[in-house]
């Protein structure tokens, strides 16, 4: 009996020894990065990735060292719009490599994990956190400025998990539609980050009115303003509107972010904004040189 008491003691003592070291590195990967950016929203299909990824990329080109992490694992589809489909994990040693996409930007995504694409619909819970909990611990990083995070939509477990995980300094980019209905969902989520102490970079409109590419007239396809509204509301930054585009279907079907190709478009140019904003979020500078080991908790 002792015996066995004593090894099961022993097994725990392992175990939390295991779980601490798990933690610091962790928290010396986050403390790598300058900013870690989750881009959130109430709901699926609202743009969140398309933001995420033309986000990282402007600010790649902005001359900052960014990375790009996919974890949404309801559909992680960064590399479908940043033209990385198929691709496999690498390790060196424990570490996973992410794919270099310039000198400057690289990218990992849960789905080259995966198999298939559609497998993650069947994680478990436990599963999904513990990927997500690997993904930020283990990937080879390096020093970035700015870790742009495609976090999975909603306020449940998943967006929870990541914004507990990365530590101080992070802020949130929350991306909306116009409609009333997807506003309600994406107040919850402001009331979320509220609840995590996680600061709100601010609000992004998307899909907000459609310019007619015949006659520039502009039609209010799913209204505008409710994004701004919520914003002056919630009292935090409203980042910009971006219109409804075509091309920004055509520039993620065909893997490459809008932002790169068609810098005069009106789309482009509402997103040049946004990310000037980010660029400029004070909360950064404040942030940078704070303790990154304090945990987020739900209050
Ligand atoms: P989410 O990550 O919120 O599920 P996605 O970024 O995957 O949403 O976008 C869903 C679809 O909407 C994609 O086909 C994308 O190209 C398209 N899309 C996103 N923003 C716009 C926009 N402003 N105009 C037109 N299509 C858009």
């Amino acid at each position: 009996m002792g015996t066995a008491q004593q090894s099961r003691e022993q097994a725990q003592g392992q175990e939390a020894l295991l779980r601490e070291l798990e933690e610091q590195m962790l928290q010396g990967r986050m403390r790598d990065i300058g900013l870690k950016v989750l881009v959130l929203s109430g709901k699926g299909g609202v743009g969140k990735s398309t933001v995420a990824a033309n986000l990282a990329v402007s600010l790649a080109r902005e001359g900052k060292r960014v990375g790009l992490l996919d974890v949404d694992v309801h559909g992680p589809s960064i590399p479908k719009l940043m033209g990385l489909e198929n691709q496999r994990l690498t390790m060196d040693g424990a570490q996973l490599q992410p794919l270099e996409v310039a000198d400057n930007l690289a990218v990992m995504s849960i789905a080259f994990l995966l198999e298939n694409v559609s497998d993650a619909v069947i994680w478990r819970g436990p599963l999904k956190y513990n990927a997500i909990r690997q993904f930020l611990k283990d990937v080879a990083w390096g020093h970035r400025d700015y870790l742009v995070i495609d976090s999975p939509p909603g306020t449940g477990d998943e967006p929870l998990s990541v914004a507990q995980l990365v530590g101080s300094p992070a802020g949130a980019v929350v991306v909306t539609t116009p409609q009333d209905v997807a506003v309600s969902d994406v107040r919850r989520c402001v009331s979320f980050c509220g609840r995590l102490s996680l600061p709100i970079i601010g609000i992004v409109e998307n899909m907000s009115g459609l310019v007619c590419p015949r006659c520039s007239h502009e039609i209010d396809l799913f209204k505008t303003g409710g994004g701004r509204a919520l914003a002056a509301e919630a009292n935090v930054p409203f980042l910009g509107r971006i219109p409804i585009d075509p091309q920004i279907v055509v520039s993620g079907d065909a893997g490459t972010p809008f932002v790169e190709r068609q810098a005069e478009m009106p789309s482009a140019r509402a997103f040049a904004d946004v990310v000037r904003q980010v660029l400029q979020w004070p909360g950064q500078t404040d942030a940078v040189g704070q303790d990154n080991s304090g945990s987020r908790t739900v209050r």
